[in-house]
């Protein structure tokens, strides 16, 4: 675990499966936002393999009713964490993935320019796997040494009415806690408003 280390953008703890959906961030753009999403392919099916292939526009969207609407889309998000806690890395962290859409977070827009967008394998308003939460609390660990993300927030937080994802289901309390623990100078979660 100590030997993981970025090159570049990428974190040698994530499997590489590299995606053309990206662009560079804006000069000047410091990283000071990672949002947690939730995704899974047909929703609710986990297991397969059909997120990586959405974000390197390799999915057969004939397979699925689901994926009809997702035909043309280009998408991508930096890190996917499937529910045993695999972590996938799609863009490097120095660059753009397209992830938030239309966004803003504390009156500040276009969040994708400053953001790590962070999917976990699941279903919005769903739970998550302990092993998902340990993989999610290093890898904002390993985040906040390499750039200065001061909070994490949902997509449902920086798009509410239009996203609703990661959902209820997720414990933003109990990552906060799992952060605090370790490393106490790292962002908080947000509580979730109820
Ligand atoms: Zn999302």
């Amino acid at each position: 675990m100590s030997a993981a280390r970025w090159r570049g953008g990428w974190w040698s703890a994530a499997r590489a499966c590299p995606s053309p959906n990206f662009g560079p961030r804006p000069a000047g753009a410091a990283v000071t936002l990672a949002i947690v999403h939730s995704i899974s392919l047909p929703p609710g099916d986990y297991g397969g393999n059909e997120v990586e292939r959405l974000f390197t526009n390799r999915l057969d969207c004939d397979a699925h009713p689901y994926y009809a609407a997702l035909r043309g889309l280009r998408v991508s998000a930096h890190f996917f964490v499937r529910r045993e806690g695999e972590l996938v890395q799609f863009v490097s962290a120095d660059d753009r993935a397209w992830h938030a859409g239309a966004s803003a977070w504390r009156g500040r827009g276009n969040c994708n320019d400053w953001s790590i967008g962070i999917e976990l394998e699941g279903l919005e308003g769903q739970t998550f796997e302990p092993a998902q939460y340990r993989q999610l609390a290093r890898l904002l660990r390993a985040l906040s040494a390499r750039y200065p993300i001061d909070e994490v927030v949902g997509h449902e937080h920086v798009a509410p009415g239009r996203k609703a994802d990661p959902g209820a289901g997720f414990d933003w309390p109990g990552l906060r806690r799992a952060l605090r623990r370790r490393h106490p100078h790292l962002p908080f979660a947000l509580e979730r408003k109820t």
